[in-house]
């Protein structure tokens, strides 16, 4: 579709929200540019796998043209699988299951949807670019300033800027996000060890959090099997677009006080594993084994916050989404479906105003007031879940950890 001029929008993080929010405006023919302060697309490692929920996947298909989300969905895990609750030597408490549809809920690697996102965005997405403000607007309306002097003049301006955004304090004063007592170490580790799953059967396509007797401490984690390799995926479906190889993995990350995070290992990867290692201590041995054979630069320590409601927006024809605005702690798998169904709505509400010709602050209006209940739902269950997960309860605390695993059979044996 041809690129109109007359409506244009710049946006501030070329993220999940960010980008998706561009494919949906490209789809719709609007002019649309993506400003990223990372001086390259994939520089930092990003090596975990993100489960997509039915908002997550209906904000990608009304967002994506049908190649790109049929690449999704190819280069995805399987469909279903469960989210196991077990004590910290894998006794079952409970498990849920997923629904076994192709568009229910999904796992995929995020470096991979990453790319897909960014396919066809050529010349819109300029890196190197640190967004530090909005100029108000007026008649001439808002542009976004960046930290080498230079600014973009749009239409409509949008934070998409991540939990450390530049712009909140700006467009959304007095909404830190407030810290919350938990944090978490990530991890990535081969799936095979010469040749064979290092991943039972029994949990092919489960998600486990391990649940330690001791309050506090949790650890999760999840194979990601790519259901097609990424670079066959890619030169049927997006040819020319860069495609991450697609070697399978296991995700995990070791959940504890943040009180129990030394200063200073923020950025020491080895010291970050050191600490993993050591608080894995008491858990089964297949834990124990995924945290040795992490690989070292995929490791990654993320405190976990929660957004703020927002009280007011204070530039007009300018608004932020996802984690800038409803960060969550990781409990329920939300934020970056959060943020991608926040995308997909503003786009819709921008195309509406364009070929409408309504006011384009009534649309953004429009997109805040329905935005910010469903987004601090999440955030409200997210943290509520953290709390009965890891948090002092005793008794739910007790009942997962002493109680329901003893009525189950051993689902993996101690080797
Ligand atoms: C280990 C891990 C596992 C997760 N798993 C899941 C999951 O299973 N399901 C789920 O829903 N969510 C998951 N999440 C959360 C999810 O990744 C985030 O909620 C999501 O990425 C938020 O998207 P976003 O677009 O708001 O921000 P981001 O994806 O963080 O993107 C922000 C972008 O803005 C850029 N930026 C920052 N500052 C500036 C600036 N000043 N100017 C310009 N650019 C800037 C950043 O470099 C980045 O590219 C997980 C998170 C982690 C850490």
């Amino acid at each position: 579709m041809a690129v109109s001029t007359d409506f244009s929008v710049a946006i501030a993080g070329a993220g999940l929200s960010g980008l998706c929010l561009a494919q949906y405006l490209m789809r719709a023919g609007i002019d649309v540019h993506v400003y990223e302060r990372d001086p390259g697309p994939f520089v930092r490692k990003q090596g975990y796998r993100i489960i997509l929920d039915r908002y997550g996947l209906e904000a990608l298909r009304e967002s994506l043209p049908r190649p790109l989300y049929r690449l999704a969905l190819a280069t995805g895990d399987e469909p279903g699988g469960h989210l196991r609750f077990t004590d910290s030597r894998l006794r079952d408490a409970f498990t849920i299951a997923f629904k076994d549809e192709p568009h229910a809920t999904r796992q995929v690697d995020r470096l991979t949807l990453r790319s897909i996102l960014m396919s066809g965005l050529d010349g819109r997405i300029h890196y190197h670019k640190a967004a530090v403000a909005v100029d108000g607007g007026g008649p001439a309306g808002p542009r976004l300033r960046f930290n080498d002097g230079g600014a973009a003049a749009a239409t409509v301006v949008v934070g998409a800027d991540g939990v450390g955004s530049a712009l909140r304090a700006q467009l959304m004063p007095d909404t830190d996000p407030a810290n919350t007592p938990m944090a978490g170490i990530y991890g990535r580790s081969p799936l095979r060890r010469n040749g064979e799953s290092v991943i039972p059967d029994a949990l092919r396509t489960s998600g486990v959090l391990a649940i330690a007797d001791r309050p506090g401490l949790a650890f999760f984690f999840t194979s990601m099997r790519f259901g097609e390799s990424p670079r066959e995926a890619f030169a049927r479906l997006a040819p020319g677009s860069y495609a991450p190889t697609g070697d399978d993995y296991v995700m995990w990350g070791l959940l504890l006080r943040q009180e129990e995070v030394p200063d200073g290992v923020r950025g020491d990867l080895l010291a970050l594993r050191d600490l993993a290692t050591r608080m894995s201590t008491d858990f089964h041995p297949l834990i124990r084994r995924l945290v040795a054979t992490a690989e070292l630069d995929a490791t990654v320590l993320n405190l976990f916050a929660a957004g703020r409601r927002p009280q007011r927006w204070a530039v007009p024809r300018a608004t932020m989404m996802g984690d800038a605005v409803h960060v969550m702690p990781p409990f329920g798998a939300h934020g970056g479906n959060t943020a991608l169904r926040d995308a997909a709505l503003l786009g819709n509400k921008l195309v509406e105003a364009r070929a409408s010709g309504m006011p384009v602050e009534e649309a953004i209006a429009g997109y805040q007031d329905e935005m910010v209940p469903y987004a601090f739902h999440a955030v409200d269950s997210a943290a509520e879940l953290m709390r009965r997960l890891t948090g002092g309860a005793a008794v739910p605390h007790w009942v997962l950890t002493r109680v329901l695993p003893r009525l189950h059979r051993v689902t993996v044996p101690e080797a």
